[in-house]
């Protein structure tokens, strides 16, 4: 059985289509990161899947029931950007507060080990830093022992040792075979601890698989150019992933970009204008949301 499944989920809110068409299945153990920029959607995806918003329309269950049921809200852990937890509690009294939510919990020193927070186990919520804030919410998800966790962009406002240090505790409990579901922004992120990447821009899944082959998207060459070659003899070439035309140019997406000018040359079409470009991730998000839309 699928730990998360979600179908066709869409979500407007007012004029703004924040989720549209969203089909997922996750099955238990798996690692799986939504990647996408600002306002992609990730947010509002993980607060349906959560039963924290209702979606305009399209199914949603965990463990194959749905998310507001009492059975399933006790294996489910979260951290979402915005915790609205008392800052006048002490790290272990939070913890200790948590943990009564729940029918199981783990031990409260194994839950503020695997957090990293022994050094803060006495502090107040307000005096700590944002990275140590972080690892407490993180903590707080971890309180249930949850078989599902959703972790939304919790490495915001990390500096990048805290945040080497938080993968390796969210390893830790992937390696314990939970299932884990975390939104990020970065794809280095997404590739140091996710099993399948889903790429989300503007409300669509616009790719996903391992983050080898999203690596592998990103890291397109873009070739632009003028030339009599019709687009749709070109689609049809080795190593060309996406055509689209800008302005009278057109722009190639393809891992091989040598392979593929030797080709357009050795057959004579004429050329001009030609740049060659690699592509950053930025523009790998634009080109799969292009596609999407297309
Ligand atoms: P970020 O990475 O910035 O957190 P996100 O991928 O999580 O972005 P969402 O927060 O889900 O994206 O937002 C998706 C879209 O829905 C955006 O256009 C956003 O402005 C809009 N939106 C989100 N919440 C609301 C709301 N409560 N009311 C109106 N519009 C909203």
């Amino acid at each position: 059985m699928h730990v998360l499944e979600v179908q066709h989920l869409t979500k407007r809110y007012g004029t703004v289509q924040a989720l549209n068409g969203i089909d997922l299945a996750v099955a238990p153990g798996e690692v799986v990161s939504f990647l996408g920029p600002n306002g992609a959607g990730k947010t509002t995806a993980i607060s349906i899947m959560l039963g924290l918003r209702r979606p305009t329309s399209g199914l949603v269950r965990l463990f194959g029931k749905a998310p507001t049921d009492r059975a399933v809200k006790a294996r489910v852990g979260v951290m979402l950007q915005e915790s609205g937890v008392p800052a006048t509690l002490r790290v272990d009294e939070l913890v200790r507060l948590f943990q009564s939510y729940y029918p199981y919990t783990l031990p409260t020193d194994e839950i503020i080990g695997r957090a990293g927070l022994q050094g803060t186990r006495h502090a107040l919520l307000g005096k700590l830093s944002g990275g140590q804030k972080q690892r407490l919410y993180f903590a707080l998800a971890l309180a249930g022992d949850p078989d599902l966790l959703f972790l939304d962009e919790p490495t915001v406002g990390m500096d990048v040792e805290t945040r080497h240090s938080f993968w390796e505790q969210v390893r830790g409990f992937a390696a314990a075979g939970k299932t884990i579901l975390f939104s990020t922004h970065y794809l280095e992120e997404a590739d140091a601890l996710a099993s399948r990447v889903v790429v989300i821009n503007k409300g669509r899944i616009v790719a996903q698989g391992t983050p080898d082959h999203i690596k592998g998207l990103s890291a397109d060459t873009q070739i632009r150019m003028r030339t009599n070659l019709p687009v749709q003899q070109l689609q049809t070439y080795a190593g060309v992933r996406r055509v689209t035309t800008e302005n009278g140019h057109i722009v190639v997406a393809t891992p091989e970009p040598e392979a593929l000018l030797r080709r357009i040359f050795r057959e004579d079409w004429q050329v001009a204008d030609l740049e060659v470009q690699h592509a950053d991730l930025e523009t790998a998000f634009l080109n799969l949301t292009e596609e999407a839309a297309a």
